[in-house]
Formats: structure tokens, C-alpha cells, sequence
């Protein structure tokens, strides 16, 4: 058996054009256990301090984050190609985040409870201890935040292992939050998988959550039965966008576009897989190939976050091609520097091809015909991945039984990105486990006890 020596250093490039944008250590064993210890000895203090002032801290933590937004916007953006506006967008997501927990910390509470008249029964939230939060890239800080700020004002210290694909951007985070806090309770180790193997493995961890790829997500919760750690999980998605015969398809093929290339594809939720009645089929897939065409010609796409991702992405699309289906715009590698890749529209799609079956995670929109809402709803529930999906109706009878069967953490009608604040949901199947997001995750970082007092028996 070989065994491969893990890097110590990771340089990301720019998706831009190639050239280097920084180097980071990748922080080994030694470095994961001594940054656990820290946060475990930090732990004591901060867990018995009060929640209103975890929260005041926390949103002190937020402030600086708030002026710090544009520099962090513009690393990320350097880092992973993300579009300007909407690396800015993420870093003032995480900002709302940080606050909306400080506030939501000091109020989460637990319940009285019934006994005899003269006990008192309650329980309270208890802090599980050391959290290791591991991140993705695709929307850096505004994930993190969310993990981070439920930690801690609830009492847990912090291990943040951000993604080696925008370890600048998330060593800075960490930086600019820890400021605020006490020493100890938020620190960040940068490395690639393998610091995160490492950090997940570690005994000494109460909670593992983990946002990022499927795979990645098994060998975490695979660990943590021999750790014993909680492990909330936020994972991959193949969302369906099924769209019916009763729809405007200039305004549904939009839907689909906003759905399919929104930051190059590069969303958990995208629409990642179409399925449209054959009523309105023609003028559908016209107008979103016409959406993609106007996106590439106006070159209005963000690369994707390296070559690594494109290669994957193109590969989709290849074997997609090769299996039988039509490229209606988009589907091949541009010349020059970087990591671009044009929107892509594919139809005459088949359900065993990978482009449908998969997590793309590129600005594609694969396309299958269907003769009917309920094949459509058929298809879009046959699918291992649970995270989301989308119905484009004007009937409420369809809409209803969209919403009853599709099998999926979260269905949207008639908005492929809509949604209210605080709308967290356990994601399905191979999309995860647990509440990652919203006031929930509070339950998911804390454990409840149960107190039962009474007085002594006077004899
Ligand atoms: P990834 O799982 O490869 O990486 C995420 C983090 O896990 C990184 O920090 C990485 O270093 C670490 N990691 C990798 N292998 C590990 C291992 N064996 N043990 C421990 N840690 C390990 O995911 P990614 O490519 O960075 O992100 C894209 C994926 O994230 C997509 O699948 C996307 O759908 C998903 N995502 C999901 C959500 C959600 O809320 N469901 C949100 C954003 C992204």
C-alpha cells in the first residue's frame, strides 16, 4: 500500500487568470490538537459566561466584520472568482447572520415543566463544548458565520477549518472575529482535506458540522461513530426545476437560468436538473438558451473556482453529449487563462446520465421532456440527493402535490430562490442531516437537561 505525504502548504490560484494569489500552511496533527486544546481550555470560561454578554461579544464580532466587508468581499472574490457584488453580498449575509444570533443566543431557552406542586422541573440548553466547524468555499463567510455565531453564543468554542480553496479568506474571518472575542474561543486552522480529516478524526471534539460535498459529509459522520461527536451535516443537492404546461416559458426558462448560473452554478441549492411538459417544451428551452446566450456573449458569468472544478463540470457535459443529448448553447472549454466556462444548456437529457443523476456544480441546465406535471414530480423524487427543489405552476392542485411528495428539505413554488429569513430545514437522503442554518441550529449546538429539585423529607 502507498501512502501519500500530505501537502504542508496550499497556494491557491486565480480563477481570474492563473496567477498566484497566496500560499497558507496546512496546519498538521500537532498543530489540530493543540488548537482543540485551546479552544477546549477557553471553553471553561466562556461557557459560564452569561448568554447576553456571549451575545454582546458575538455582535461586537459582527461590527468588525461589518468593517472589514470590502476587504474580505475583495479576497474572496480574488480567491474564488465569486462576482464582486456577490462576494460583498456574502460577507453582509454573514454580517446579518452574526447579529441575528446575538440576538436569538441570549432568548434560546428551555422549558418548565409540569411535576408536583412543590418541585421545580425544567430543562436547560447546555453548551456541548468544542465545536470543529469545517467549510465549504462557494459562499465562504456567509457559511461560516452561520456556524460560528450559533456556537458560540450558545456557549461552544470553535475549531474553524475554512475550504483550501479560500484559506486567505477564511484565516481573515478568523482574524477579524477572534478581535473581539476572548482569546481561545474561536480559532482557525487552514489546511485541505487532510487538516480536515484530521480535525474530524480528533477525539477531543463534541460537534463536527460540516457544510460541503456529500463524500465528504459520509467519512465525517463514518469518524464520528468512533469519536462520538454530534455531527450536523449540510451537503450536496441535484435540485429539480419541473416546470408545467401552464407557465409563461419566457418567464420560466428565466427562472431556470437565474436557477442554473446564478455565481457559475456554484450554489448547494442551483437548479441542477429540469424537467418541462412538452406543452410549452419549444418556447422553453428557446428562451433559455437565448438566457444563456446573452450571459456568455456579455460574458457576465464568474469562473468557476478552479480547473479541478471546470474539468468536472465539462466532464458532465461530455458524457452527456456522448449518451445523446443536445448542447443548445454553451459546452466548451474558452481559450485563455483562467477557469471560465460558458452557461450551457443541454436537451434530450436521459435520467441515467450523470449531468442529471449528479451534483454538477457548474452553470449547466440539463433538460428532460415530460408528458405531464405528474412524470415531472415523478422523476424530480427519484434522486438520492434531498436538499431542495422547485415547481413552476399556476395550479394549486399541482403546487400541493408538489409540496406533499417531493422528498426534499426544502420546495419552492413558483421562485427557484425564494424564501423567508429563518427558514431552516433538514436536508434528505445523501443532502445531509440535521439543521445547519436558522434558529434550530441553536438545538443542534446545545444539549438539553432535564432538572428535577425538590425539597428534603423533613424526616
Ligand atoms: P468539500 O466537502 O470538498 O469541502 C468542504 C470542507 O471539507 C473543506 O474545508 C475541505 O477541506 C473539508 N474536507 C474535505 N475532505 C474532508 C475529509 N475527508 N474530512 C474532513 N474534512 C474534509 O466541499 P466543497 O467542494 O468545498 O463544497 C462544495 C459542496 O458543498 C457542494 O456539494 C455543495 O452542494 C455543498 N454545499 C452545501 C451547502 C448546504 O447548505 N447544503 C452549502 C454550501 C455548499
Amino acid at each position: 500500500m502507498t501512502t501519500s505525504i500530505p501537502p504542508a502548504e496550499i497556494t491557491v490560484l486565480s480563477p481570474h487568470d492563473g496567477t498566484p494569489v497566496g500560499t497558507l500552511p496546512c496546519a498538521g496533527a500537532e498543530e489540530v490538537r493543540e488548537a482543540i486544546a485551546t479552544a477546549r481550555k477557553a471553553g471553561r470560561h466562556w461557557s459560564r459566561t452569561s448568554p447576553e454578554e456571549r451575545g454582546r461579544l458575538v455582535r461586537a464580532a459582527a461590527d468588525a466584520l461589518a468593517q472589514h466587508a470590502e476587504e474580505l468581499a475583495a479576497l474572496n472574490a480574488r480567491e474564488t472568482g465569486k462576482l464582486p457584488d456577490e462576494a460583498l453580498g456574502g460577507v453582509l449575509a454573514g454580517v446579518g447572520t452574526l447579529h441575528q444570533y446575538a440576538e436569538l443566543g441570549p432568548v434560546h431557552r428551555g422549558h418548565a415543566l409540569r411535576g408536583d406542586a412543590l418541585a421545580t422541573d425544567y430543562t436547560v440548553a447546555e453548551p456541548r463544548g468544542v465545536v470543529a466547524a469545517i467549510t465549504p468555499w462557494n459562499d465562504p463567510v456567509a457559511v461560516a458565520a452561520g456556524l460560528l455565531g450559533a456556537a458560540l453564543v450558545t456557549g461552544n468554542t470553535v475549531v474553524h477549518k475554512p475550504s483550501e480553496r479560500c484559506p486567505h479568506t477564511g484565516a481573515r474571518l478568523g482574524e477579524i472575529l477572534a478581535a473581539a472575542l476572548p482569546d481561545g474561543v474561536l480559532v482557525t486552522v487552514t489546511g485541505g482535506p487532510e487538516t480536515g480529516r484530521t480535525l474530524a478524526g480528533e477525539a477531543g471534539l463534541d460537534v463536527v458540522a460540516h457544510v460541503g460535498s456529500t463524500a465528504t459529509g459520509r467519512a465525517i459522520a463514518r469518524a464520528a461513530l468512533d469519536t462520538g461527536a454530534h455531527v450536523i451535516r449540510e451537503n450536496g443537492g441535484n435540485d429539480p426545476l419541473v416546470v408545467d404546461d401552464d407557465v409563461a416559458p419566457a418567464w420560466a426558462a428565466e427562472q431556470a437560468a437565474i436557477g442554473a448560473f446564478t455565481n457559475a452554478g456554484q450554489i448547494c441549492t442551483s437548479v441542477e436538473r429540469i424537467y418541462v411538459h412538452r406543452a410549452v417544451a419549444e418556447p422553453f428551452l428557446h428562451a433559455l438558451a437565448a438566457e444563456a446566450r446573452q450571459r456568455n456573449r456579455e460574458a457576465a458569468l464568474a469562473p468557476l473556482v478552479d480547473r479541478r472544478m471546470r474539468d468536472a463540470v465539462h466532464g458532465h457535459v461530455c458524457a452527456a453529449l456522448e449518451g445523446g443529448a443536445t448542447v443548445l448553447e454553451g459546452g466548451e472549454i474558452p481559450e485563455g487563462a483562467g477557469s471560465f466556462y460558458p452557461a450551457t444548456v443541454l436537451r434530450d437529457c436521459t435520467d441515467a446520465m450523470q449531468v442529471m443523476t449528479e451534483e454538477t456544480f457548474g452553470p449547466v441546465a440539463p433538460v428532460r421532456v415530460v408528458d405531464s406535471f405528474a412524470d415531472g414530480l415523478y422523476l424530480a423524487s427519484r434522486d438520492r440527493y434531498g436538499l431542495a427543489a422547485t415547481v413552476l405552476t399556476g395550479r394549486i392542485a399541482h403546487a400541493q402535490r408538489a409540496i406533499a411528495e417531493l422528498p426534499a428539505g426544502t420546495v419552492k413554488v413558483n421562485n427557484v430562490f425564494g424564501g423567508a429569513p429563518g427558514g431552516a430545514a433538514q436536508p434528505r437522503r445523501d443532502s445531509g442531516a440535521g439543521f445547519g442554518y436558522g434558529p434550530e441550529l441553536l438545538d443542534e449546538m446545545t444539549q438539553v437537561k432535564v432538572v428535577h429539585v425538590e425539597m428534603p423529607s423533613s424526616g
